[in-house]
């Protein structure tokens, strides 16, 4: 019998752990290890941050689901890793600590033949002064912070409909922010809601980003065909922009957040204040606070950790100018080269490369928005850790694993632009691959086929429709692994 340890149940660890069940059966054993006790349908936060849905609607417990599928879960945050076990222990473990009412602080160890690290961002709110929940800014990272935005945005339209004016600044609080694209998709309902409310014109929005240009979305932006004519991502969102009366300002780091204002520094060295009445911006995200040790206790974190705190995995991480990255250095089976029992899978990889082109300003500031990686890969990694562990399983060591490089995989982007049955309406976005591939599809990196742009009202219902979707699939509920991830 082999045991499965799964870090984390976002999209990746979750969709990992019930197929680990459903390919791997009672002959095994699976564990999932996770700090929240609930599931959270991240992207529909942004529909909770403009008061739209209820906290409960994009949340639900994890336990009954878990006892269910017969899949062991420890409420608790991974602490340290020992992939040779320790002086007292023979096999790998984890050390965790657990985060329930019950048992809240206490450490265990939970030995593993198999590990499956899947445990997401930590939201580096500290990487820039000021920022997020514990500062001056909102977020909607969580459903929690969600929450808050949400209760921020109603008194700023409360203030509006006194007749005051106020300016509202979304974006990315960050010169290295990933995660665009739930930005633009937040300043776009948020946009909604105000002109719903009857106050649009009183109120100001800023865009504010680390994207060189708009439509960049940390994917370097994309060549869209549109009823087969051929437009760039660039100019698709600027025209979004202007349509909403929505004012941008590209290539910014964010250096700090005082109470009403933005201090920012932008590519060409200038800095600038933005001030503002509400303001939410994401965090840089960065690998949990995860370490490693050998059999002798000795920290090992950089063999198996990026400096970015990420999980190196089977990519090329040797250091080379951005122009000559390649597609191929992308990795395909998630394993960590170390010990390939332990696989990385969703945010918790380590990307080899930033597939936008990194700025420097003259000061020195690094502004590069850093790989997205979104929801639909995330699944598909998480799957793939699980089929991979089952080959490994059954035909030993030498197995030949299934592979899936994000050059080798597409996105879909429904960024709602506002909801409601008749009146939302959607930016959609599909790209393949997601990192470009310059040989097998020279000039623009992407297949011209599956790469294009829509708004209007059914990009809005299929955002609705894929909510419902993936919460009904990860509560596994009957012919759940029919919905493909
Ligand atoms: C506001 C917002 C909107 C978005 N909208 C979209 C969208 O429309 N479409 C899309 O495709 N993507 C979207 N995304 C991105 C999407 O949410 C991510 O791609 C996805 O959640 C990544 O999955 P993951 O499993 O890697 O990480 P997560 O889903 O973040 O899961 C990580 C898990 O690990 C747990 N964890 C953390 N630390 C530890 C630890 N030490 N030990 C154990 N467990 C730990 C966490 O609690 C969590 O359960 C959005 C993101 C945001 C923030």
């Amino acid at each position: 019998m082999a045991h499965i340890v799964i870090l984390g149940a976002g999209i990746a660890g979750h969709t990992a752990a019930l197929h680990a069940k459903r390919l791997l059966g009672k002959k095994h054993r699976v564990t999932v290890i996770s700090p929240n006790s609930k599931w959270n349908w991240i992207p529909s936060n942004i529909w909770v941050g403009v008061g739209k849905m209820k906290q409960e609607q994009v949340t639900f417990p994890l336990a009954p689901i878990y006892e269910r599928k017969k899949i062991e879960f420890h409420q608790g945050l991974a602490k340290s890793i020992y992939p040779e076990g320790d002086s007292s222990t023979a096999s790998p473990f984890v050390e965790i600590e657990y985060t329930d009412e019950a048992r809240r602080g206490q450490i265990s160890r939970i030995e593993y033949d198999y590990l499956v690290n899947a445990t997401g961002p930590k939201l580096n709110f500290a990487a820039t002064q000021g920022l997020g929940p514990d500062g001056h800014t909102v977020s909607v990272c969580t459903s929690g912070h969600a929450i808050e935005a949400a209760q921020a945005l109603k008194n700023v339209i409360e203030v509006l409909k006194t007749g005051k004016r106020q300016s509202l600044a979304i974006g990315v609080g960050h010169g290295t922010c990933t995660c665009e694209g739930a930005a633009f998709e937040y300043t776009f309902n948020v946009e909604h809601e105000l002109r719903v409310a009857g106050v649009r014109e009183l109120a100001t929005i800023c865009y504010i980003t680390n994207e060189n240009d708009l439509g960049d979305f940390g994917v370097g932006g994309m060549v869209f065909t549109q009823q087969g004519f051929q437009t760039t991502s660039k100019l698709w969102t600027e025209s979004l922009f202007r349509e909403r009366g929505i004012h941008a300002i590209t290539g910014a780091h964010v250096e700090k957040v005082e109470p009403g204002q933005i201090f920012y520094e932008l590519i060409d060295g200038t800095k600038d204040v933005l001030p503002f009445d509400f303001a939410m911006l994401l965090p840089p995200f960065r690998g949990v606070d995860l370490k490693a040790f050998n059999k002798s206790g000795a920290d090992i974190s950089e063999l198996l950790f990026a400096p970015s705190g990420f999980m190196k995995v089977d990519a090329d991480y040797t250091p080379k100018p951005y122009e000559e990255w390649r597609a191929e250095d992308w990795p395909k089976s998630y394993r960590n080269p170390s010990y390939p029992n332990i696989f990385a899978v969703g945010i918790a990889f380590a990307p080899p490369h930033q597939i936008s082109k990194p700025m420097k300003s003259p000061n020195g500031t690094l502004i590069a928005p850093s790989p997205p990686r979104t929801g639909m890969p995330s699944g598909i990694m998480g799957k793939l850790s699980i089929m991979s562990i089952k080959e490994l399983i059954e035909q030993g060591e030498g197995a030949k694993v299934p592979t899936a490089s994000m050059a080798d995989m597409g996105a879909a982007c429904v960024a709602s632009a506002g909801s409601g049955l008749r009146k939302g309406s959607a930016a959609s976005m599909t790209m393949y691959p997601i990192v470009p591939d310059y040989i097998k599809y020279p000039g623009t990196g992407r297949s011209a086929e599956d790469t294009f742009g829509e708004i209007g009202l059914s990009g809005h219902w299929v955002k609705l429709l894929l909510h419902y979707m993936f919460i009904y699939k990860a509560k596994a509920r009957p012919g759940w692994s029919l919905i493909p991830e």
